[in-house]
């Protein structure tokens, strides 16, 4: 189906997700103009040397001025003081829908500030890579991921419509959902890996027995896939255990015990235990490349980065 572009959209933050909506908005032609907000006049230089806005604003209300759609892209404790500072700059009739990787507390701190004239419509691309800022994004980030979006109770269906129709041309397929319920979800596919990684690599670099050398030398066995989630930007990350803090310390919980019974299982030399647990994980990997979410190439990840990234995955399947 052709898409209708939208006249104008406003990007509020250019980092990786920003620059990616960018890219392939202008691939795909979804938007007549772009125009956008950055905190640092830093990136806003940068990206306006990309072509990645027609216009770059030093001030956020003035960028989403006349914009008919305003994505926010700014970390999610970012989100409620920014829709404070474009308010009143709204369009009667347009749209404001985010990226934020948590959701309840988007819609807490953003809703309040949503004029009842504006149509509020939070999301969640599942797609991202552990670059940021501005030279980071790429037109295929979001081919044949999945969108999550998270409507509120009462919501139009016309511009949640829209919103879908915007994220299938991008390439990616959508879902709806509950905001707590998505918080959940990804506090384990996303959150709880990502804390494991920062974890698991500062205890590395901690260690006293073994140098940091050797940690950096040797680094080719797991350890290395970990590093490449802890490259990832800390101020985002931060933002999101702050703000899925009730998912995430549920869910630590659950994985601590987990954790200990396998300690025992080492302790006692429970072969049998250890075998079954790890047998049960590797048929999770084999679904997950099944469900079209990962190749089945040996180094997994790693050739999957930035800006040489080619999507060799297949579209997810309808739930
Ligand atoms: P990023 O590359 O670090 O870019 C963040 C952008 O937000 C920059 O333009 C930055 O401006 C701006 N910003 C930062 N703090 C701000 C503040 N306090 N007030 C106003 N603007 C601020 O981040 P990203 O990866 O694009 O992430 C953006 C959002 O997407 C986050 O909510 C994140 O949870 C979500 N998300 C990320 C991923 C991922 O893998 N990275 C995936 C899905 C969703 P300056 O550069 O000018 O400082």
């Amino acid at each position: 189906m052709v898409f209708e572009p939208f006249e104008k959209v406003a990007l509020i933050g250019l980092g990786l997700i920003g620059s990616s909506l960018s890219h392939v908005m202008r691939r795909e032609k979804l938007a007549r103009t772009i125009a956008g907000h950055s905190r640092s006049a830093e990136t806003r230089d940068r990206a306006l040397e990309l072509g990645l806005a027609d216009s770059m604003h030093e001030s956020a209300a003035d960028a989403v001025c006349d914009a008919d759609l305003v994505f926010l892209c700014v970390p999610v404790g970012a989100c409620g003081a920014v829709a404070e500072a474009i308010s009143k700059s709204l369009k009667p009739g347009a749209i404001v829908t985010d990226v934020g990787s948590v959701k309840s507390a988007v819609i807490r701190d953003v809703s309040p500030h949503i004029p009842g004239n504006v149509h509020f419509v939070p999301g969640h691309p599942i797609a991202g890579t552990e670059y940021s800022g501005p030279d980071s994004g790429f037109a295929s980030l979001f081919e044949n991921r999945w969108c999550i979006l998270t409507p509120l109770a009462g919501s139009d269906e016309q511009p949640i419509a829209r919103l879908t129709a915007f994220w299938q041309a991008c390439g990616s397929s959508v879902d709806i959902m509950d905001p707590d319920h998505h918080d959940r979800v990804l506090s384990i596919t996303s959150h709880l890996p990502q804390l494991i990684a920062f974890n698991i690599v500062t205890t590395a670099a901690d260690l006293e027995e073994v140098t940091q050398r050797e940690v950096i030398k040797y680094s080719a066995g797991g350890f290395r896939d970990f590093t490449r989630l802890a490259a990832s930007d800390p101020t985002m990350w931060r933002d999101v255990f702050l703000n899925n803090r009730k998912a995430v310390l549920e869910l630590l919980g659950r994985f601590s015990e987990d954790l200990s019974a396998l300690q025992r299982a080492i302790r006692w030399g429970d072969g049998g235990m250890l075998f079954d647990t790890f047998d049960r994980a590797r048929g999770i990997r084999k679904r997950i490349i099944e469900a079209g979410q990962d190749t089945e190439k040996p180094d997994f990840g790693r050739g999957a980065q930035g800006q040489d990234q080619k999507v060799m995955v297949k579209r997810p399947e309808e739930p």
